[in-house]
This record gives C-alpha cells, sequence and structure tokens, in this order.
C-alpha cells in the first residue's frame, strides 16, 4: 500500500448500523469491478449505536484498502469528511452517504468525468427519494444560494461528488469549524462539471438531519459563502430610515393643515409590529456571524479523533488534526 491509491472513498458515518452492511457489500463490490487502486476512509461521527464496531470488523476484513478514523464524539457530517479528507491519499476523492442513497455503483461515472481533465464532478439527482418537505425546502435553499454567492450547483445537496487532490489539498489547509464541504470545495474548483446520478431511498434506519439541524446547515452554508445578507440588511435599514423620514414630513405638514388627530392606531401597530420583526431577525442574523467568528477565534480543535485503523504507511501520512488524549471543552 505505498503506492497511494488512485481514489479514496470518504464516508461520514453517524448511527448507520442498520444500512452499513448492505453499503459494505454493494461498496466494495462497486470498487473492485472499477479496476483501480482505490481506499475507504470510513469517518465514525461518535455513533451511539454499533456502527464503530462493525467499520472495526470492516477493516479486519479489508485493511489493504480501508482506513477507519474513530472520532471522540459527534461533530457533524461536514467536520467527518474534513477528517476523512486528511487521511485520504488518492488522487481522486470521492465523497458518499452511508445510507445508500448515493448508488456506490456510480462512483466509476465521477472518476470517468476526472479523467476527461475537470476537477470536480458535482451531481444532480435525478428522481430525488426524500419527503417532499425536504424536496421544496432544499429547491428554495438552492436559488437564495445560488443568487447570493459565487457558488453555482444545480443541486448543492447531494453529497456524491468527486474532487481532485489538489482541491482537498486546499481543503485540508483550510480552517473552517462550520462548513458545508461541495460549496467550499467549489471555491478552489478550477474545471467543475456535474453529471446526473441516480438517487435512492434511505436503505435503512432514519435521516440524522431533523429540521433544527437543516437550518443550522443551511446558516452555514449562507454565511460561509456570502456576506449578502448583512449587506441587505443595511441597504434595508437605509429605506426604511428614508421612508420614515418622508412620512414624519408628511405628518408634520398634515398637523398643521388637518389638526390633532387619532386615528389609524391599529396600523401603526401593525408597522411597529413589522419592523420590530425585522430588527429580531437582523439581531439574530448578526448573531450567526459574530457567533460563528468566536468559534473561529478561539482556534479549539475542530474534531477529536479516538482512533484511527490503516495500514501502518497510510497512517504515518497524515498530520493528526489534535493531540489525541485532549478532552472536550
Ligand atoms: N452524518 C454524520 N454526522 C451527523 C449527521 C449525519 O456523519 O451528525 C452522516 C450520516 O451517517 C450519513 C450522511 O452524514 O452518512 C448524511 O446524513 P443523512 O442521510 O441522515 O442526511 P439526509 O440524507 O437526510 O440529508
Ligand atoms: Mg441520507
Amino acid at each position: 500500500m505505498s503506492v497511494p491509491p488512485d481514489v479514496s472513498v470518504v464516508i461520514p458515518v453517524y448511527n448507520e448500523e442498520a444500512g452499513l452492511p448492505a453499503l459494505f457489500e454493494r461498496l466494495y463490490a462497486a470498487l473492485d469491478q472499477l479496476g483501480r487502486r482505490f481506499e475507504v476512509v470510513f469517518v465514525d461521527d461518535g455513533s451511539l449505536d454499533r456502527s464503530g464496531a462493525m467499520l472495526r470488523e470492516q477493516y479486519q476484513r479489508r485493511p489493504d484498502c480501508t482506513q477507519v478514523v474513530l472520532f471522540n464524539g459527534n461533530f457533524g457530517q461536514h467536520l467527518a469528511i474534513m477528517a476523512g479528507f486528511e487521511h485520504a491519499r488518492g488522487r481522486v476523492i470521492v465523497t458518499l452517504d452511508a445510507d445508500l442513497q448515493n448508488p456506490p455503483e456510480e462512483i466509476g461515472r465521477l472518476v470517468a468525468e476526472m479523467d476527461r481533465g475537470f476537477d470536480y464532478v458535482g451531481t444532480i439527482r435525478q428522481m430525488r427519494q426524500d419527503t417532499a418537505f425536504r424536496r421544496v425546502a432544499s429547491r428554495m435553499m438552492n436559488g437564495l444560494r445560488e443568487r447570493i454567492t459565487r457558488i453555482h450547483m444545480t443541486d448543492q445537496g447531494c453529497m456524491l461528488r468527486a474532487y481532485s487532490r489538489d482541491i482537498v489539498d486546499a481543503i485540508n489547509a483550510c480552517r473552517e469549524v462550520n462548513t458545508f464541504i461541495p460549496a467550499l470545495a467549489y471555491t478552489f474548483a478550477q474545471r467543475p462539471t456535474e453529471i446526473e446520478v441516480r438517487h435512492e431511498e434511505r436503505a435503512a434506519g432514519e435521516s440524522k438531519y431533523s429540521l433544527y439541524k437543516l437550518i443550522r446547515l443551511n446558516f452555514d452554508l449562507v454565511t460561509g459563502f456570502s456576506i449578502v445578507p448583512l449587506q441587505m440588511f443595511s441597504l434595508f435599514g437605509i429605506g426604511i430610515s428614508v421612508l420614515s423620514v418622508i412620512f414624519v414630513i408628511f405628518l408634520a405638514i398634515r398637523r398643521l393643515i388637518v389638526g390633532p388627530e387619532a386615528e389609524g392606531l391599529f396600523t401603526l401597530f401593525g408597522i411597529a409590529f413589522f419592523l420590530i420583526g425585522i430588527a429580531l431577525f437582523g439581531i439574530g442574523l448578526l448573531g450567526e456571524y459574530v457567533g460563528r467568528i468566536y468559534q473561529q477565534v478561539r482556534q479549539r480543535p475542530r474534531y477529536l479523533v479516538r482512533a484511527v485503523l490503516a495500514p501502518q504507511d497510510a497512517a504515518l501520512a497524515p498530520e493528526p488534526e489534535a493531540p489525541r488524549a485532549l478532552h472536550r471543552r
């Protein structure tokens, strides 16, 4: 295993015990068929079920082409992928979900596209198999991101993607705490392309994203790649100020012509509540940015690795992110 593999497949795993056997079977079959040197880098994101143990077993079965990074807690899908990237040694790096929503059989098509000289292969899910709510919400966020960032993707949500060594090296040099891998990678891409891939229903288990986590993730995507929301806010503030000055002048003149009036109380309430709502949203939005700056400047380790299972020369290659014995503060 001293020669680096051609293809590295990075897979974050969080409580996926029900689906892992099927994943192992289909993934390794598909990769064996590729006829290239490959490795699979699993990152266990602090699973509470048997996933960690199952990954160890899989490592025993295929130690020549498997690495397992075990986290010391749940740090989230995107940081798990980051850790996988630090250990991946391939020329092409493919990311994949563990729940078989992205068919492993499609990896070959992504790699073929990379061979044609692209450095970033994005994907568009044909007939996406998710709930209607997820599809609609995701289309809206996709549209918003398309408008306010410089990142262009048809379907931002699909994790089955391929990146070049250079892009992954650039990502490894980043120290972002809250990030969205496909978007971060896109900022480094020089020749991106997209292909359509199949999408399946979750093979087993349930989605690890609650509505709350989805909202947090989308804030990461928007605040991490754009300050347009903040700029819109100041523009909106200017607009409201101008309008209220005009309104005050109008009322003053009206007071001179018509005399004192006390109508329109509820209109006033309506306008006041609307503006209070906007102001609260603005403070919250500011907080989203400030909170991220705070997390970033503290420079705590982004994730803690409990153990790495890897063929010896592979384990030596990457620098571990943090001292192993550190406890979470
Ligand atoms: N995942 C993870 N850490 C988390 C949440 C999810 O590593 O905190 C993994 C999960 O095991 C899966 C992938 O990220 O491999 C995508 O998660 P999921 O399928 O639940 O998301 P959805 O398809 O609902 O967007
Ligand atoms: Mg899924």
